[in-house]
């Protein structure tokens, strides 16, 4: 099929609520590595890893090798029956969580994860109130919708027992105060809410330690110490929602909060786990997993292929220390950010961490009015000139740079040079 008749099929047997990039939708046809074709076969460098999933290339082979080896061996076998690559899945992960982090549960997306999490802290705790943050997004189950802080995401959720917190976006301080002289004060309104919109005793708290949909928004170095000691006052358990920020992408550490140097009860995760294979993981201290009552079943989860992609993929991070890769390529790719928003003052904040690096686009600097439509020209340029990246944030006005974690320096000057060009001719025709 070609582009026309792919986008007129979407179009007509798809739900339209389904949300594609782009105006004309770009079909895609294959992958190899940190490089993607369209269906009419021009290449894209790919800075966004299908929303921060394939995390080691597209198509890997390292991966997709003991995938087709598996396939052919047992496909499928459901939580009813233990298999081997489960086990040695749910090994591996115990080793590398922080903290106390021993009990895996799959399921196949991050919105399970995340309600699995969710239930099992209920479960735990005996308490129903959950606090999430604004700006969270948390899955597009009725759940998670709910937990979802960005309100176009939330359409038709209602849940009870959920209530949101100040998230510490300190580019737009809620409170209107600067870092540090803040004392990291929006930490605090963690305990107002609880105390003003709880009964006073909470099951927990779900946050992202970089909140990803809504623009790799990356909190103070001392804000998840503070928000975890007032959860645990207040009985909660804390559920660090790594869905974005897992395994070593952030750089150096496996995961997103031991930047923070905070011990989850529950961590979950998804996207690049399996390198874009559908995998959710939801992983707890023995006591808090011990909680859950059973009997509980996901007929995909645990998938054996997809735990054989998952054990390669976090054995090929360990192997290649992709960890400090993300660290080293990522503070290079941040360098060269940073040199754009010198050149183009359009570019309002640079933020992230490893390789998950965010632009905030702003009409003015000064006033910070957020530039949505010049947002949507630059992503659409990029595709022009052969660079995906992704788009989000509250005011849809975040570019959100995540590409696979082994990428060189010469990947990010090939994206450099392709930014720049974008920037060029968008910011030339704004005015
Ligand atoms: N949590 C976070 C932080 C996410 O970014 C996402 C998806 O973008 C989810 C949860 C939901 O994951 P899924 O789309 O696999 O259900």
């Amino acid at each position: 099929m070609d582009r026309q008749e792919i986008n007129r099929k979407q179009k007509q047997f798809i739900f339209p609520a389904v949300a594609t990039y782009f105006r004309d939708p770009l079909p895609l046809e294959r992958g190899e590595m940190q490089y993607i074709w369209d269906v009419e076969g021009k290449r894209y460098l790919d800075f966004f890893g299908g929303i921060v999933t394939v995390g080691v290339g597209h198509a890997n082979p390292r991966v997709t090798g003991p995938m087709k080896a598996q396939i052919d061996k047992l496909q499928h076998t459901s939580t009813l029956y233990p298999n081997e690559t489960a086990v040695a899945l749910a090994e591996k992960i115990a080793q590398i969580t922080p903290g106390r982090l021993e009990k895996s549960f799959f399921t196949s997306s991050g919105s399970e994860a995340n309600e699995t999490a969710i239930d099992t802290a209920r479960q735990h705790t005996g308490n129903l109130e959950i606090l999430a943050l604004r700006h969270a997004y948390s899955g597009r189950s009725s759940m998670t919708r709910a937990l979802t802080g960005i309100s176009s995401w939330r359409k038709v959720s209602y849940q009870i027992g959920i209530v949101h917190a100040m998230n510490p976006y300190c580019y737009r301080c809620p409170l209107g105060k600067t870092y540090p002289s803040c004392d990291v004060a929006c930490a605090q309104d963690i305990e107002a809410v609880i105390q003003s919109s709880t009964s006073g005793s909470i099951a927990g708290m779900i946050a992202e330690p970089i909140q990803g949909v809504g623009g790799f928004i990356t909190p103070p170095k001392e804000y998840f110490k503070l928000a975890f000691n007032i959860v645990k006052q207040y009985g909660g358990d804390f559920i660090a929602d790594e869905v974005q920020t897992g395994w070593g992408r952030t750089g150096k550490t496996w995961f997103g909060i031991e930047h923070w140097e905070v011990e989850p009860d529950i961590l979950t995760a998804a996207k690049s786990l399996a390198n874009g294979h559908p995998i959710g993981l939801t992983v707890a201290t023995p006591e808090v997993a011990d909680a859950y009552k059973g009997p509980t079943i996901a007929t995909f989860g645990g998938n054996p292929v997809t735990c054989v992609a998952a054990k390669a993929v976090i054995d090929l991070i360990e192997e290649d220390d992709l960890r400090t890769n993300c660290a080293v390529v990522g503070a290079y790719l941040r360098e060269r950010l940073l040199e754009l928003q010198q050149k183009y003052p359009i570019i309002g904040d640079v933020r992230g961490m490893g390789l998950m690096q965010a632009l905030e686009l702003v009409k003015d600097p000064k006033t910070k009015e957020p530039a949505p439509e010049a947002t949507a020209a630059l992503l659409e340029a990029a595709r022009e000139n052969g660079l995906l990246i992704g788009k989000g944030g509250m005011y849809n006005n975040v570019l959100r740079l995540s590409p696979p974690m082994n990428i060189a320096k010469s990947d990010v000057d090939e994206a450099f040079r392709l930014l720049d060009k974008t920037f060029a001719t968008v910011t030339a025709n704004l005015h």
